[in-house]
């Protein structure tokens, strides 16, 4: 018998008390959090991961600005908002949608946040922080799957996690928060050898990889918890995730399904990063 992790319901908990924290800081006369979106050209699905930030935002209070730049925006006319905003006083989280046009650099850009605001912690300097186990903000997806484990009271400590790939925002910043919180950490990817031997040792497996369905029942331990990142879509165009989700669940302890389980939490770690920033400015 298996508990499915509910991002939906963990992640509407949370934004009641980032919400409540909102009421408090108006009650004691403070600027309400600040989050301000940058958003360059018209790719579709970042325009709907910008409406829903924009809504996040709405509904617990927060102040939310927009910037729909066109796709001809210059690197120095997207630098120049961005430096506006790091001395804008009103806002207190700064956030680039990704990917840029391919005219843009992304990382010139994203070294131009001021690390305060940098509530996506993209910035070379909260990496640092992150690989110190010493930081303020962490990646939301990441930082939102140590939520989740924390609210179904799974401990990584002395346990053996492996983390299944190893990308800048997602499987190298979850490794180093598993490894913060006394995890055995493993990082696999797509050179790993024999890869179902090293996840058949998970007692956490977190999987984000990209590719629907991947980790079949025959890759995972008996009683292992299972946390699937992936946001994939199957041969009908339906949305799944990295896990094979209804053959491996039966094996599980917990585990978060597609969609409704790591997905919720990541707009609302962005929500929490940014009223974090908000407490340290006032
Ligand atoms: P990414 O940058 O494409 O990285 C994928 C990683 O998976 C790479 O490290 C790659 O290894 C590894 N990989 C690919 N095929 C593999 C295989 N056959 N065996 C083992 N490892 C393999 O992806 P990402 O940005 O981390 O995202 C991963 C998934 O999570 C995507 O489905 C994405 O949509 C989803 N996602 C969801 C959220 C959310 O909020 N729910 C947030 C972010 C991402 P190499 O490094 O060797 O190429």
């Amino acid at each position: 018998m298996y508990t499915r992790i509910d991002g939906k319901e963990t992640g509407a908990a949370l934004r009641l008390t980032i919400r409540e924290a909102v009421e408090k800081r108006k009650a004691e006369g403070k600027r309400v959090p600040g989050l301000a979106v940058i958003i360059v050209g018209e790719d579709p699905a970042s325009k709907i991961y910008v409406r829903n930030k924009h809504r996040a935002c709405e509904e617990v209070g927060f102040l939310s600005r927009v910037y729909e730049l066109s796709s001809s925006t210059s690197e120095s006319q997207l630098i120049q908002l961005v430096e506006d905003l790091n001395r804008d006083d009103e806002i207190d989280g700064i956030l680039v949608q990704l990917p840029l046009p391919p005219h843009l650099n992304e990382k010139s850009i994203i070294a131009k946040i001021n690390p305060d605001k940098d509530v996506d912690a993209f910035h070379t300097f909260n990496v640092g922080r992150v690989m110190l186990g010493n930081y303020r903000f962490a990646p939301c997806t990441p930082a939102g799957i140590m939520e989740l484990l924390k609210a179904y009271d799974i401990s990584p400590r002395g346990k053996e996690c492996v983390v299944v790939g190893r990308s800048n925002i997602v499987g190298k910043p979850m490794a180093m928060l598993l490894l913060a919180a006394d995890g055995t950490v493993t990082i696999a990817h797509s050179r790993t050898k024999a890869l179902a031997e090293v996840t058949r040792r998970a007692d956490i497996l977190v999987v984000a990889i990209g590719k629907a369905r991947f980790i079949t029942a025959d890759m995972v331990k008996e009683g292992a918890v299972v946390i699937d990142v992936g946001m994939d879509r199957d041969e009908n165009g339906k949305l799944c995730g990295d896990v094979d989700f209804d053959a491996v669940a039966p094996k599980c302890s917990f585990i978060t399904p597609v969609p409704g389980g790591v997905g919720p939490m990541t707009i609302t770690m962005l929500l929490k990063n940014t009223l974090v920033s908000a407490e340290s400015r006032s």
